[in-house]
């Protein structure tokens, strides 16, 4: 028997990154003993397919040219279309780029979207340049990765600091790039060019449908079931008032204003109005405002964290007193608050799964832009809530079968499901 052939990785793949890309590769290979004989293949997981670093020459409107950094990672595409958005940020990094690109390939699997992962990103502080500047840096970035992307290659959508203009220029680039019109190039556009019904609530009824489903494995009744929320808006918000509709008492909202809490449940429209009024929630009527630590301290059946990552840690996860944790958020829990969480008996819904209402909305709009049909809101949501039970169901399935978290399990079920796909694809050429 000879030795195995040594796998030397590229210079940029380092596997000790202290950054997200480290924290993901310690995720893959949490899954490994649970992938049987498709282990043989995971190095697969380990490697982005393709990485584009591009720079970005752009005239400003003082005259003076700039040069940004930006990139299009494309980590695997075994069971589609590369399928992430576009974060405009000063911090982006390679390694950033790549995580969040692997994170989607595990995302699109763990709901069943024919997708695989991709992301990108520009290292740039938005808020330093004019509209008719981030146009342009917009349509040279398309340019230059337009190589690479398209309806059947990779589909981007927005993310941290983009939106639905800025998905307008890019299917607008290439589109006249390509000499077609091309809407199934990006998703989360404006719905006058192709966009979806049901997306902005996408992600925020997603978090409803998971909380609800968890819920029901732990014999919660969701009428009278106190939820904390932190984080009201696009996903918070929607969830919390979603779960009000549903008869949940929602008793506390915590945003970057402040922090409301009312035991007996906050009405969540009048809390909506208050908020587009004051800019956020703090004094909102018929509340009384509470600190950070008695936030994470309330007793309560269901707790969504839906603002931003990293909030639940070692630190404050302790505190908390919850029977159900959905993770709104992109990795709102830290590994070690995790574990903590974890013998406690807290159960928690990985963001994987929990905020994949988004990407599968994403999908649903680059199905109807395909056949150019377009579905009415109430079919969205309720092929959203099918997909999303679905998902919840196989994650629930093989932690119960393999006696972990759904956290592992997400990620068993999606490594499996793109391992499949590279296994009987095979290696060609
Ligand atoms: P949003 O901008 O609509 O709302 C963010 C909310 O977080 C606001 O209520 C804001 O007040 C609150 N917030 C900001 N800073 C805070 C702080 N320091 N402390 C407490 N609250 C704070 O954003 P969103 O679209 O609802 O996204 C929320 C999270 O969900 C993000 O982590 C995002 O990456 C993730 N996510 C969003 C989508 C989507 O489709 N929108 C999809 C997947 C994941």
């Amino acid at each position: 028997m000879t030795e195995p052939m040594p796998h030397p990785l590229p210079s940029y793949l380092n596997p000790k990154d202290p950054g997200p890309w480290g924290i993901y590769l310690q995720q893959v290979d949490r899954v490994a003993p649970y992938l049987g004989p498709l282990t043989r293949w995971i190095e697969t997981l380990k490697r982005p397919k393709r990485i584009l670093i591009v720079d970005i020459p752009v005239e400003l409107d003082n005259g003076q040219v700039a040069h940004f950094e930006g990139y299009r990672v494309q980590h695997n595409t075994s069971r589609g279309p590369g399928k992430g958005g576009v974060r405009y940020h000063q911090d982006v990094t390679l390694s950033e780029v790549m995580a969040l690109s692997a994170w989607m390939s595990v995302k699109a699997a763990a709901v069943n979207l024919p997708f695989g992962g991709a992301k990108g990103g520009i290292r740039i502080d938005p808020r330093d340049y004019s509209q008719a500047e981030l146009e342009r840096i917009t349509r040279r970035y398309t340019s230059e990765i337009g190589a690479i992307i398209g309806p059947n290659k990779d589909i981007p959508a927005p993310d941290v600091n983009t939106n639905a203009q800025t998905m307008a220029w890019m299917m607008d680039t290439y589109s006249m790039n390509e000499g077609m019109t091309a809407t199934g190039v990006v998703t989360g556009k404006p719905v006058a060019l192709g966009g979806s019904l049901g997306r902005v609530e996408a992600t925020g009824r997603g978090v409803y449908v998971a909380a609800c489903e968890a819920a029901r494995e732990c014999h919660i009744d969701i009428k009278g079931a106190r939820v904390a929320v932190q984080g009201f808006g696009n996903v918070g918000g929607t969830a919390a008032r979603l779960l009000h509709e549903a008869g949940a008492k929602v008793v506390a909202v915590y945003d970057h204003t402040g922090i409301v809490h009312n035991a007996h449940g906050l009405n969540t429209l009048a809390l909506f109005d208050h908020v587009r009024t004051a800019g956020g929630v703090a004094g909102a009527p018929d509340s009384e405002s509470l600190t950070p630590e008695e936030f994470w301290s309330l007793e309560t059946e269901i707790l969504i964290p839906a603002a931003l990552e990293g909030q639940i840690t070692q630190d404050n996860a302790d505190l908390i007193h919850t029977k159900i944790l959905v993770e709104g958020a992109n990795g709102p829990t830290t590994p070690e608050a995790d574990d903590i969480l974890s013998s406690k008996g807290t159960m928690i819904v990985p963001d994987v799964v929990a905020n994949a209402g988004g990407v599968t909305v994403s999908y649903f709009e680059w199905v109807q832009d395909f056949s150019s049909f377009f579905w009415t809101e109430q079919e969205i949501n309720h092929r959203l809530e099918a997909m999303m039970r679905a998902a919840y169901s196989a994650m629930s399935g093989v932690a119960r079968e393999h006696q972990v978290s759904l956290r592992t399990a997400a990620f068993i079920v999606a490594c499996t499901r793109i391992l499949e796909a590279r296994q009987v694809r095979g290696l060609y050429p």
